[in-house]
């Protein structure tokens, strides 16, 4: 990653609003390649079949800490190699110590989540021998018992969401009193989804004598409180992508809700895309578009929340083998999921919470690739497209509407409701002069 993105982090900070840094140059400067980490052999062969060749800024900064043996507290996003960042130095540990004890504990908020690190681990950790297992809720009985044998046969890395791993405690079959790391990954959307009291239980199981690292997109004073319980003197560490990647290309289409569909019809069978998300606010909407693009012969799939566990797994499998080339689905996607090569994300709708925004467009253009971010912003949406551009610190490409769609009009009645004061804003056929051009110039 360039050494010269914006980063954010909003430590110390009561305002939603993150403070500014740049990244502290020297310490890239000094780490040229993971060479400067000194990690086994067996962890450096992991390391390069990953494809990793020069550490992320999170994984620049916070390795050295973590293998000192420091607490830290980092705020950090999917898409910034923060799972590498952690995993590395824990392994380069494990490597060295007791392999027949549960020696790490990595709670994550989602069966997603926790699968995606762990197929992190069993690539970085290929030739070290280090083992881990996913342990997660849903499935049948079967799964219960496989996540039981796991725990038995004494695992060194755990990856769990906190409700189930409560279940393996409670039937004493997991003993974590040897453990020496805990890692708390996405801890603010563990606080969201109710997770405080299950998160404190499981601590109450550990050793005090451990280290604690805790990773966290945002930094609300629920996680710093969170941090000043369970944490031990952390260091911080403020890197954050809290811009969107530069590699991807943003862009608006002011438009009318009868409008929306026929040009996501239109970019995708005339774009080019390969491999497309869409998020949509609603999972009945989700629904519908899914058939909308169905009918249209554009092979899509839906994911929300009332699929099996077994039908997500499956439609994100073919999603990445490239079977599947569209996906629509709420927000349960634009987290943790990490598919590369994604070439367009589209918001059918403008999400209400500006991060939202970021997590949703941070699914193309991973990790130095470049992609295609497109919002429709219909008039109701117009103050959320701001609260983002303010967020993100600029403003978004206006792309004119296709000739072929501007006579679609709004609803009469939604618009006349909707007219501004002034009379002076027009959607959906985007006559300003600047459309498609950047709205900075
Ligand atoms: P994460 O933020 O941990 O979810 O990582 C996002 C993506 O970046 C994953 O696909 C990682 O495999 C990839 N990645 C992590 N670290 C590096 C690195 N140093 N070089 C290249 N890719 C990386």
């Amino acid at each position: 990653m360039s050494s010269d993105r914006r980063i954010a982090c909003p430590f110390g900070q009561s305002s939603p609003k993150p403070a500014i840094f740049l990244l502290p140059c020297t310490v890239l400067e000094n780490i040229v390649t993971f060479r400067d980490f000194n990690f086994n052999e067996q962890l450096m062969e992991g390391v390069l079949s990953m494809g990793f060749v020069t550490p992320t800024p999170i994984q620049a900064e916070a390795i050295p800490i973590i293998a000192a043996g420091d607490d830290i507290i980092a705020c950090a996003q999917t898409g910034t190699g923060k799972t590498g960042a952690y995993l590395l130095p824990v392994l380069e540990h494990i490597s060295k110590s007791n392999r027949h004890q549960i020696n790490t504990l990595i709670l994550a908020p989602t069966r997603e989540l926790a699968q995606q690190i762990d197929q992190q681990v069993e690539g970085l950790a290929y030739f070290t021998g280090v083992t881990s297992i996913a342990i997660f809720g849903g499935g049948d009985g079967i799964a219960y018992e496989q996540q039981r044998r796991g725990i038995e046969n004494n695992v060194n890395i755990i990856i769990a969401t906190p409700g189930r791993l409560i279940a393996h405690l409670n039937s004493g079959v997991l003993k974590l009193n040897h453990l020496s790391h805990l890692i708390l990954d996405e801890a603010d959307r563990m606080l969201d989804m109710g997770f405080y009291d299950d998160i404190m239980k499981i601590v109450s199981y550990l050793p005090k004598k451990r280290q604690t690292l805790l990773f966290s997109a945002t930094m609300p004073g629920r996680i710093r409180t969170l941090a000043k319980t369970i944490l031990n003197h952390p260091k911080q560490v403020n890197i954050a992508l809290s811009q969107p990647a530069v590699g991807i290309d943003q862009q608006i289409y002011k438009v009318h809700d009868p409008q929306k569909t026929p040009l996501l019809l239109s970019l995708l069978k005339n774009g080019g895309y390969t491999s497309v998300l869409i998020f949509a606010s609603k999972k009945d909407l989700v629904k519908s578009l899914a058939r909308d693009l169905k009918s249209a012969h554009i092979n899509t799939s839906a994911f929300h929340s009332d699929l099996e566990q077994r039908e997500r797994e499956e439609l994100l499998l073919a999603f990445k083998n490239r079977q599947l080339p569209v996906i629509v689905g709420t927000d349960a996607l634009s987290r943790g999921i990490d598919v590369e090569g994604i070439d367009l994300v589209i918001n059918y709708d403008v999400p209400g919470d500006p991060e939202d925004y970021v997590h949703r467009i941070g699914r193309t253009a991973r990790a130095e690739t470049t992609g295609t971010a497109i919002t429709f912003v219909n008039h109701r949406d117009e103050r959320r497209l701001k609260s983002i551009e303010q967020l993100i610190e600029k403003p978004i490409r206006l792309m004119e509407v296709p000739d072929s769609l501007k006579g679609i009009a709004d609803k009469p009645a939604e618009h006349s409701a909707n007219r501004r004061p002034n009379g002076n804003r027009r959607w959906g056929n985007n006559n300003n002069k600047s459309q498609g051009k950047s709205r900075q110039q």
